[in-house]
């Protein structure tokens, strides 16, 4: 017999989640806000810097008042075009590409260079990242119980690096602000001081492959004078109330700003992703997002708005879902099984998440492919 699983009766996060603990009515730390401190400290100090920075006069160290990083996606092109138009900003928009990402927000991207008065920026390190990924893939097993987010390591990774490269090249034009654009639920997750950012990560890959990763370069950041550091500001912060991503969409849309895609975001590491959150920490990638929004529905049962970008149906049994993509995930990462029947599997679970019959398909043969990818970053799987 399995051993029974226990489950956060609210929001259904299982024992033993990285970071998160039952109490004795088997109610989960998230939902019994025992984060709600550090969050309301977390959003006051980003509110202050953000209202710092809307009334920063122009620095006549720099041609840029602020490095604005541009994904191409729904948010960042929102908030770049208020950034450029409303606040009247000088605006350096960076993108850094990312080898693991389809180029859907490429046509966004020129649609914003078209429109936008800004300066546009892409950067690229490949070798560097995937390097970096390699290592994350390929650690031992982690100990346990192990911190929050620990599922997401790999995702958290990636965004790290590019964070700092953009951290490297506000510090070195003297541009005093970086803006992020993460949604609501992304922001309470992250660092905003730019020290604390680079510190996290020296800690997480050791000095020696730090320092490869960026040239020698990052040491720089943990010594220089306060003053001398760009500050991360998180815009969304201020629009957290009434984030509504179609909304946003359809104005977009009004100002010929975004032609929409339905796999914007779109990672080819995904299927590696869930490898990873399953064989480390029993529990899919989106794990987290999926308890978030049964805590809300749980909560208020007139709730229908996701504050994601992924959707899970207010009928959907998450239990069930995440233990068939459990088996479905190891077993083609082990190379067993039949090829077709976890192809019909995956199809099955995608469109139980809301997905079109294309998009299930389309994300059912990524993860079909899962081997491939993984030999060609040099990752171990299986
Ligand atoms: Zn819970």
């Amino acid at each position: 017999m399995e051993p029974t699983i226990v489950r956060c009766k609210i929001c259904s996060l299982k024992e033993g989640h990285p970071g998160i603990v039952l109490d004795d009515q088997r109610v989960c730390s998230l939902c019994n806000l025992d984060f709600a401190g550090d969050l309301l400290v977390n959003y006051k100090y980003t509110n202050e810097v953000f209202a710092e920075f809307q009334a920063a006069p122009p620095d006549p160290r720099g041609e840029f008042d602020c490095l604005f990083m541009y994904s191409g996606g729904k948010d960042s092109t929102y908030m770049l075009d208020k950034f450029v138009n409303e606040y009247g900003k000088r605006t350096l928009a960076y993108t850094f590409d990312v080898p693991f990402e389809s180029t859907h927000a490429a046509q966004n991207i020129k649609l914003a260079q078209e429109k936008l008065p800004a300066t546009f920026v892409v950067d690229a390190d490949d070798d560097n990242i995937k390097k970096m990924m390699r290592d994350v893939f390929n650690r031992p097993r982690p100990k346990k119980p192990g911190q929050y987010l620990d599922e997401k390591l790999p995702c958290v990774s990636c965004r790290t690096f590019f964070v700092i490269r953009a951290i490297l090249h506000a510090y070195r034009e003297h541009i005093p602000y970086i803006a992020l654009c993460a949604d609501p639920q992304q922001i309470l997750t992250m660092e905003s001081n730019v020290r604390e950012v680079v510190r996290g990560f020296y800690k997480s890959f050791g000095p020696e492959l730090a320092s490869e990763l960026f040239d020698g370069e990052i040491e720089e950041i943990l010594f220089a004078e306060d003053d001398e550091l760009p500050k991360i500001v998180f815009p969304f912060i201020a629009m957290r109330h009434d984030y509504d991503p179609d909304r946003m969409v359809a104005e977009l849309k009004e100002k010929g700003l975004y032609a929409s895609s339905p796999m914007e975001t779109h990672c080819t590491l995904f299927p590696l992703l869930n490898y990873y959150s399953f064989k480390n920490w029993d529990c899919m990638f989106y794990k987290l997002n999926a308890s978030s929004y049964t805590r809300a529905v749980s909560r208020n049962k007139d709730y229908d708005r996701s504050t994601f970008s992924i959707k899970f149906p207010r009928s959907l049994d998450l239990p069930e879902v995440e233990e068939k993509l459990k088996r479905v995930v190891l077993e083609i990462a082990a190379g067993e099984g039949d090829r077709e029947q976890h192809r019909a599997a995956l199809v099955e679970l995608f469109k139980q998440m809301d997905t079109t019959d294309d998009g299930a398909a389309f994300i059912a043969e990524t993860f079909l492919d899962m081997r491939a990818v993984a030999a060609d970053l040099g990752i171990k799987v299986g």
